[in-house]
């Protein structure tokens, strides 16, 4: 098996926010990671631009400071570091300033991919949009990639979509959740529709039930001012769970294609039955670091974890639920999509031989993986006992050293915009229904002026949301 590194079309990236927090963790990062595999062409170009004078020296300074905090140092080859330092250059614009902008206009070249990257908050999008446009900047296919949040409702969203319409077609805007570049989360597609083994089973005769778990171990940290004015709901459930919710329930799309994909995922949105509020629990981790510490007002009633449990109402999954669950100050860190199958309609074995339903599980993280727990025989004497084991499923033995490093969500995302692809970035009208459904639950929240109930740091959430599955007869798969 050969990994094979397509390089993209030449091409322009603006980063707007390039001096920013994003930019220096990810973007930049991601970046030089295509650049080592040979897949930036010699052609390649990034702008960075933010409000920081500066001259482009400067800033490849700190770009290269960036990668070495950022990268193992096993990948920081010096002469590779410097000929992607040479692909670097720097505009001092504010946004919301008429500074800079023919400067940049100046340095975009003709017959190249045009890209920019709204890596600012996003008041800042339409200044953006407006003075691309205006100084006639951006070109008739030139690419946008904007990052969470997108929208705090339904309301925002609407009216940031209305935004980037008034300059950006559709094709044009690239809505990043950076979940769906995971690897992991594309191969989930591959499992489904790549095989026929799986897809007869994918329905609520077969599926006893799906648990989506993102737990994060640290808590609000410095962002408390932030995350207060979100919660977990809208941080985490709206986009990210969504996200993985859509793809593991939607109808195989006809092709792999953007809109092919976006629309299964929307009729998926679409289908979700109202919440009843006791099918939700909403937490604030408490101990020797409480929430409550962590943000500025001591009455907060913002969760920093939330667990559901979903129906999706249509022929596909009629009573099969959908449990999802995120929070911070988690015992351990770990994303996963777990599918528990039904146990088998009649067994033949001894009562005592035990046997186990089948589990797919989908890791995001820590270390990305897919892992089938299949019931085999005992090995050795003493009859038939009955034991799970896992499915190896790993790529690494699979596939063996070629395939290299699992690319970060980001590499692939990016290198998606310039190519052009948008399968994996979120449609308007995905976001807005996804919005659509969750400003009715929280407004139920504020009208019920529900207190979230309070679990340990460093637990796996409250004993409310172990109830939520005991009361069904199932279980959370511990967080490991
Ligand atoms: P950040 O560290 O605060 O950086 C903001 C960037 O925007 C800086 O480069 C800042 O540079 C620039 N900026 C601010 N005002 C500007 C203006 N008027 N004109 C031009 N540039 C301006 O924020 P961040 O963490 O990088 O986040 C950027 C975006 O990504 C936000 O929308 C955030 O929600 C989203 N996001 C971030 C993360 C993350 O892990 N950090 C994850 C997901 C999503 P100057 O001060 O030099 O202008």
């Amino acid at each position: 098996m050969v990994s094979r590194v397509i390089p993209v079309e030449p091409f322009d990236l603006v980063i707007f926010g390039g001096t920013g927090d994003l930019a220096r963790r990810k973007i930049l990062p991601a970046l030089f990671r295509r650049f080592s595999d040979g897949q930036m062409p010699e052609e390649a170009r990034i702008i960075g631009a933010a409000r920081t004078e500066q001259d482009a020296a400067a800033w490849a300074k700190w770009v290269e400071k960036a990668l070495k905090e950022f990268l193992p140092k096993a990948e920081l080859d010096k002469a590779l570091i410097a000929a992607f330092l040479e692909r670097l250059d720097y505009l001092a614009i504010d946004a919301m300033g008429d500074g800079g902008w023919k400067e940049l206009k100046g340095k975009m070249r003709d017959g190249v991919t045009q890209a920019f990257y709204f890596s600012v908050g996003p008041s800042l999008f339409g200044a953006l949009a407006e003075r691309l446009h205006s100084f006639e900047i951006a070109s008739s296919d030139a690419r946008i990639v904007v990052e969470k949040p997108f929208g705090r409702d339904l309301a925002s969203a609407k009216a940031l979509n209305a935004t980037l319409a008034e300059h950006f077609d559709e094709t044009q805007i690239y809505r990043i959740d950076h979940y769906l570049g995971k690897e992991t989360v594309q191969n989930l597609m591959a499992i489904r529709f790549g095989n026929v083994l799986f897809e007869p089973l994918w329905n609520a005769q077969y599926v006893d039930h799906v648990q989506i778990t993102v737990a994060e171990e640290v808590g609000v940290g410095g962002r408390g001012a932030y995350y207060d004015k979100s919660g977990a709901m809208r941080d985490m459930v709206q986009n990210h769970l969504m996200q993985l919710l859509c793809l593991t329930a939607m109808e195989p799309p006809n092709k792999f294609e953007p809109n092919a994909v976006r629309d299964e995922k929307l009729k998926v949105i679409r289908a979700l039955d109202p919440v009843a509020p006791a099918d939700i629990v909403r937490g604030q981790y408490k101990g020797k670091h409480s929430y409550l510490d962590d943000v500025e007002d001591p009455a907060s009633r913002t969760e920093s974890y939330i667990a559901m449990k979903l129906h999706i109402a249509n022929w596909r999954w009629n009573g099969t639920p959908f449990y999802l669950r995120t929070g911070k100050c988690m015992k351990a860190r770990g994303s996963e999509i777990v599918v528990h199958f039904k146990d088998t309609p009649h067994s033949i074995f001894e009562a005592d031989a035990g046997s186990r339903a089948n589990v797919l599980s989908i890791r995001l993280q820590p270390d990305e993986g897919i892992d089938l727990r299949v019931t085999i025989k005992e090995p050795g004497p003493g009859g038939m006992r009955l034991v799970d084991v896992p499915l190896d499923m790993s790529f690494a033995d699979a596939l063996g050293s070629d395939v290299g490093h699992v690319p970060d969500a980001y590499e692939r995302l990016i290198m998606d915009v310039i190519r052009g692809n948008q399968t994996l970035f979120m449609r308007g009208d995905e976001v807005e229904a996804a919005w659509a459904w969750t400003d009715p639950i929280i407004e139920g929240w504020i009208e019920r002026a529900e207190k979230p109930v309070q679990y340990e740091t460093g637990s796996s959430g409250p004993e409310e949301a172990l109830m939520l599955l005991h009361r069904d007869g199932r279980r959370w798969r511990d967080i490991a």
